[in-house]
C-alpha cells in the first residue's frame, strides 16, 4: 500500500484517486474550492436548470475505453451539441456549413461554390479555415475569406485578443468548415450527457474508504518541493509517497521560471422567463464593439425533462489576472513559442522529483477535452503502477 497524494479534485485528479483506491493504495486529495468536479462541477439552480459553473461542458468522444470506464459511473440522455452564430444578421450552424453558403451567397454562386469545395475536398469532408485560406480558386478564396471575417476573426479576437493567424493553428482547427449539411458540432462515435451530471460522476469516483477529500486547500501551502535533492515535504514532513499535481505548474514551483500565460473568463449568468434561445449555445462572431461576448448558453436544452424557466450564461473572454476580482480562474493556456518553452523549462525541473507526476490541463499546459484527460489519467495510471511494481 502506497501513500498517494493527489492535487485537484477535477477529471484528472478523480479518476486516478479512483484507480489507486482501488488499487488498495491510500488516497488523499487536496482542492482548494469548496467543491469536487474541476471545472466540470455542475449544479442545480432555483430556476431547477443544471448549471455548469465554469462554462458549458458537453461529454464527446471516439473512445470506447472511456465511454465504458464513464459508465460505470453515471447513465446517459442522448444528445448532439448544436450551435448558432449570428452572420451577417442570420443565426447559422456553426461549424460554417453548406447551409451557411445557401444563406449567405446568391444561388448561382452557391451552387459553384458547392461544387467546387465537393470536388476539391469531398462531401462530408472538414477543412480547417486556414487551410481552406491557401485556396487559390477566386471564389473559393473569396469564401475563406467570408467565413475567417464573418466566423473566426472577431470570435478569436475576442477569445484570445489575437487573430486566427496569430494563435496556435490547432486552436481554429477544432471548428473545421463542414463540406456537408451536418449541423452538429460534433460528430463523435460516442455523444451523451450524463443524466444526473458531472457532479453526481465525481461523488461516485471519489466514494470510497480509502480516498481522503480535503476541500479549502490550496495545496502549495502544504507542499515543499526541492528540486536540487528531488525531494517533496508535506506539512513540513519528509513526504515519502506518490505526489500527483494537476494545478498549475507555475504556482507549484513558486514561479521560479516565471508566470505562464492563460486566458480567462466571465460569465455573466441571468435568469429568464420561458425559453431563450432555438438552441444550448449561440455563438457570437461579431465584432467586439456590436457584442462584447463570444457566446451565450442555455443550460436547460442539455437537460432531459425541461424546467419552464431558463438560465442563460454570457461568456466574456479576458485577460487573466490570478489576484483580480474577475478573470482569476486560468481556464485556458495561451499557447506562444514562448509561453511552451517556458512550460518546457518547468517540465525538466519537475523532472528532478522522481515521486512527482503532473497531469491534467493545468499541469501539463494543454487543451484536454474531457475524454482525452480521462484517457490520460488511465493511462498514467498504468505508468504509474508499472515503475512501482
Ligand atoms: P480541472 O477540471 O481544471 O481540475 C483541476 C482542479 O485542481 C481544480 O478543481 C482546481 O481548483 C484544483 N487545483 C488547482 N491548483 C490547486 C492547488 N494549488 N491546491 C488545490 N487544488 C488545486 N471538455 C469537453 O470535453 N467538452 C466541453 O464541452 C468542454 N467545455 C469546456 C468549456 C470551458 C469554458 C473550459 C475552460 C473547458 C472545457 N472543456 C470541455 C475541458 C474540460 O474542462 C477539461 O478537459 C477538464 O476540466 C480537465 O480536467 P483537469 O482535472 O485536468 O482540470
Ligand atoms: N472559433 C471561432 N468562431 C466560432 C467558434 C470557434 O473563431 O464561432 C475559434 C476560436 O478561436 C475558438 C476556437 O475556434 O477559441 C475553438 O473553439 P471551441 O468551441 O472548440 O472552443 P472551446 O470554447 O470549446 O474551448
Amino acid at each position: 500500500m502506497r501513500e498517494i497524494l493527489i492535487v485537484g479534485a477535477g477529471f484528472a485528479g478523480s479518476v486516478l484517486a479512483q484507480k489507486f483506491a482501488s488499487s488498495g493504495h491510500r488516497v488523499t486529495v487536496l482542492e482548494q474550492r469548496s467543491h469536487i468536479g474541476g471545472n466540470c462541477y455542475d449544479f442545480m439552480d432555483e430556476q431547477s436548470v443544471r448549471q455548469h459553473l465554469y462554462g458549458p461542458h458537453i461529454f464527446h468522444t471516439n473512445s470506447t475505453q472511456v465511454s465504458e470506464y464513464l459508465s460505470n459511473y453515471t447513465k446517459w440522455m442522448p444528445y448532439q451539441h448544436k450551435v448558432l452564430g449570428l452572420i451577417d444578421g442570420k443565426l447559422l450552424p456553426i461549424p460554417f456549413n453548406l447551409t451557411g453558403i445557401e444563406a449567405c451567397f446568391p444561388a448561382h454562386e452557391a451552387n459553384a461554390i458547392k461544387g467546387l469545395l465537393v470536388s476539391k475536398y469531398g462531401m462530408g469532408s472538414k477543412v480547417p479555415i486556414l487551410e481552406l485560406r491557401k485556396n487559390k480558386d477566386p471564389l473559393l478564396s473569396k469564401l475563406a475569406d467570408f467565413i475567417y471575417e464573418k466566423v473566426f476573426l472577431h470570435y478569436t479576437m475576442k477569445q484570445w485578443g489575437q487573430s486566427p493567424d496569430e494563435i496556435d493553428q490547432a486552436v481554429t482547427d477544432r471548428v473545421p468548415v463542414n463540406v456537408s449539411y451536418d449541423d452538429r458540432y460534433f460528430n463523435d462515435s460516442f455523444q451523451m450527457m450524463p443524466l444526473q451530471g458531472y457532479t453526481a460522476i465525481f461523488k461516485k469516483l471519489l466514494m470510497h474508504p480509502s480516498i481522503k477529500v480535503e476541500l479549502n486547500v490550496d495545496a502549495c501551502e502544504r507542499i515543499q518541493l526541492d528540486p536540487d535533492k528531488g525531494t517533496i515535504a508535506y506539512n513540513g514532513s519528509d513526504f515519502a509517497g506518490t505526489l500527483i499535481y494537476t494545478g498549475c505548474i507555475d504556482r507549484l514551483f513558486q514561479y521560479a521560471l516565471g508566470k505562464l500565460s492563460y486566458r480567462s473568463l466571465d460569465f455573466d449568468v441571468q435568469y429568464k422567463e420561458g425559453t431563450y434561445q432555438p438552441v444550448t449555445t449561440v455563438n457570437y462572431p461579431t465584432p467586439v464593439i456590436e457584442h462584447a461576448y463570444t457566446r451565450i448558453t442555455e443550460y436547460k436544452h442539455m437537460m432531459l425533462s425541461k424546467p419552464e424557466n431558463t438560465t442563460i450564461a454570457i461568456e466574456y473572454p479576458m485577460a487573466y489576472d490570478r489576484d483580480g476580482q474577475k478573470g482569476n480562474i486560468p481556464y485556458y493556456p495561451i499557447f506562444t513559442k514562448e509561453s511552451q518553452n517556458q512550460y518546457e523549462s518547468y517540465k525538466e525541473l519537475a523532472k528532478k522529483i522522481p515521486q512527482l507526476t503532473l497531469v491534467g490541463r493545468l499541469a501539463e499546459y494543454r487543451y484536454y477535452n474531457m475524454d482525452a484527460i480521462i484517457l490520460r489519467a488511465l493511462e498514467v495510471f498504468e505508468e504509474l503502477q508499472d515503475a512501482n511494481g
